[in-house]
């Protein structure tokens, strides 16, 4: 057992750079587009999920990704708001895949961020956080029930 432990961490020392190589031109050149599509499908399912974790840590029932102002639920126009800035708190200065990465694999308490679409962002950031829009999961259970 010992030696076949051995065997394969001396083979992979050995094979380092032709293996690294091998990596490099499987994702640069032969299988291009095939690990475009790979890397575009765990973009897309790490943001989904931060963005899910987001709203469960804020105490959302709901599974899918909703903007927490309006309601929006199109994937493609949500982002993540830092209720009170960039603080390291929250993931820091770290921004797109690098902050979807860091919500997956950090603590963070409910209400230090959200989910908010593109528009209702927009809103927030000119307004200086005073916007007069509803809490959509207020403005949901007054309304809706
Ligand atoms: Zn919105």
């Amino acid at each position: 057992m010992t030696n076949d432990k051995e065997y394969s961490r001396t083979y992979y020392i050995e094979h380092r750079e032709e293996r690294l190589a091998y990596a490099k031109r499987y994702q640069q050149t032969e299988h291009r587009d095939d690990y475009l599509v790979y890397q575009k499908q765990r973009y897309k399912k790490s943001r989904h999920d931060a963005l899910a974790k987001i709203q469960s840590i804020n105490g959302s029932k709901l599974e899918e990704p909703v903007c927490a102002h309006c309601g929006l639920m199109n994937i493609e126009a949500l982002t993540i708001d830092h209720i009170n800035g960039r603080t390291d708190k929250v993931g820091g200065v770290r921004r797109a895949y690098s902050l979807y990465r860091w919500v997956l694999h950090n603590d963070f308490k409910p209400n230090t961020l959200q989910v908010l679409c593109f528009n209702c962002n927009g809103i927030k950031n000119r307004s200086h956080g005073n916007s007069k829009l509803p809490n959509y999961y207020e403005y949901a259970k007054n309304t809706l029930g």
